[in-house]
């Protein structure tokens, strides 16, 4: 079973996006389920409705999962486990005031060296602490020996007790912190295989390690994905990045299929350059990706886009534009040349469509072809259209081009009027207006 576990705190990220799309396609690869767990368990930082937002876009990125939970609805085992876990003395209570543990903090920090927690609450007598009335956290004894792991694409890692530390599974109001709900629930679920973000990487030797102290002892396969950077900045992409966003690319008119392909490739050298999510699972190899960051790369996803928008099927292409006749998805095409997005592609026909009231310099002109247009017999081409309103119009040159131009297309520059008049002369009586 595998897992892909995102957090309902904001906008969904290509980061996330990248573990969905790749979790996605190691389950089908292993043929096991994948299974999405909202971590809903940090009441603070959750935004009302983003879990249904990041299954809609799982949905639009057509990832396939056997089930959806939320986090929250497995409280009882967390607190049970805990209970569990003090019972056996693995565990202890912690009554440090949230200003001692600053303290204790800024002390560390003046004298050079990294916060670990000071072990106060450790050797508190069972006697003392039940007499005490105070708020408290309930924290895991660090570790009696290393924890090592191998991580698929990030390699061997090893840790000692002192950097694992003792640290807090409940927090005052006694629902669980993230590695701990983690933990549990990737043991309750059966988790054989974890894909996620390399920022995590931190928090595995502590997820170990509370699986260890329950006595759950299956080893899971870590698989931590480098991070993705901003080109220009060489920083994390962030919050302030627009394009970190996955609904930010899905409004501008990328496809979900290109921001995929865009995704598998990111630190991969793939067969070839544009593909299919379908395709990727027969060949993709996560134990390849490259272990350092990758760097997003804006053309390169326009130029990926534009290949997957070039592939759609003429109708589909039609579908996405908001219309639903195949000459449009074939007249959309014709603008390619000039688009990266569908949104590109937009702006291209809706002009098209749009009422042609005026021309700078040619309104006259513009009003004289109109008029001749709507009277016309039907031309099946583009050469026969223009011979006959030339002739009737009795216009030449820049002031018969130009209003043509305008009139049929809505724009001054842009194809051969010849490759675009096949797909648009059933629609005259809508485009000349
Ligand atoms: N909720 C965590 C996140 O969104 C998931 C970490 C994990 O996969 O364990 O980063």
């Amino acid at each position: 079973m595998l897992r892909f576990a995102p957090s309902p705190t904001g906008d969904m990220h290509i980061g996330n996006l990248r573990v969905a799309i790749l979790n996605h396609i190691i389950s089908k690869q292993k043929n096991e389920d994948l299974i999405i767990r909202i971590e809903d368990t940090d009441k603070e930082r959750n935004i009302d409705g983003k879990d249904k937002e990041i299954l809609e876009i799982l949905n639009l990125f057509s990832i396939d999962y056997k089930q959806v939970f939320h986090q929250s609805n497995n409280l009882k085992y967390h607190q049970q486990i805990a209970m569990q876990l003090l019972i056996d003395k693995k565990a202890f209570n912690c009554f440090c005031s949230d200003e001692a543990l600053e303290n204790d903090r800024e002390k560390l920090k003046s004298e050079g060296k990294p916060y670990r927690y000071s072990g106060f609450c450790e050797d508190l007598s069972d006697e003392l602490t039940f007499g005490l009335d105070a708020p408290f956290t309930v924290r895991l004894k660090k570790p009696t020996h290393d924890i090592s792991f191998k991580d698929t694409v990030k390699g061997e890692f090893n840790y000692k007790p002192f950097d694992v530390d003792s640290f807090v599974i409940l927090r005052t109001d006694k629902t669980p912190t993230y590695n701990f709900a983690c933990a549990i629930d990737d043991m309750l679920t059966d988790i054989s295989t974890v894909i996620r973000g390399e920022d995590h990487l931190s928090n595995t030797p502590k997820q170990i390690h509370i699986r260890e102290q329950i006595g759950y002892l299956k080893e899971i396969e870590y698989i931590h994905l480098p991070v993705i950077l901003n080109k220009e900045t060489g920083k994390k992409m962030s919050k302030r990045d627009d394009a970190s966003s996955v609904k930010w690319l899905i409004s501008e008119g990328f496809l979900p299929s290109a921001i995929a392909n865009y995704l598998i490739l990111l630190g991969y050298n793939p067969p070839c350059e544009i593909f299919s999510v379908e395709e990727a699972i027969e060949w993709f190899d996560i134990s390849k990706i490259s272990k350092s960051s990758a760097k997003f790369d804006m053309e390169k996803l326009r130029f990926i886009n534009r290949e997957h928008i070039k592939n759609l099927d003429n109708m589909r292409l039609s579908k996405i534009l908001g219309f639903a006749d195949d000459e449009i998805g074939k007249l959309a095409k014709v603008f390619m040349e000039e688009s990266n997005t569908i949104n590109d592609l937009k702006n291209k026909i809706a002009p098209i469509f749009a009422p042609k009231e005026s021309l700078d310099g040619f309104t006259e002109e513009l009003e004289l072809i109109k008029k001749c247009i709507e009277d016309a017999p039907f031309f099946d081409k583009f050469e026969e259209l223009k011979k006959y309103v030339s002739e009737k119009t009795g216009l030449k040159g820049k002031n018969f081009f130009m209003p043509l131009r305008f009139a049929l297309t809505g724009a001054s520059h842009g194809p051969n009027l010849s490759e675009i008049y096949p797909y648009i002369k059933n629609y005259l009586g809508e485009i000349i207006k």
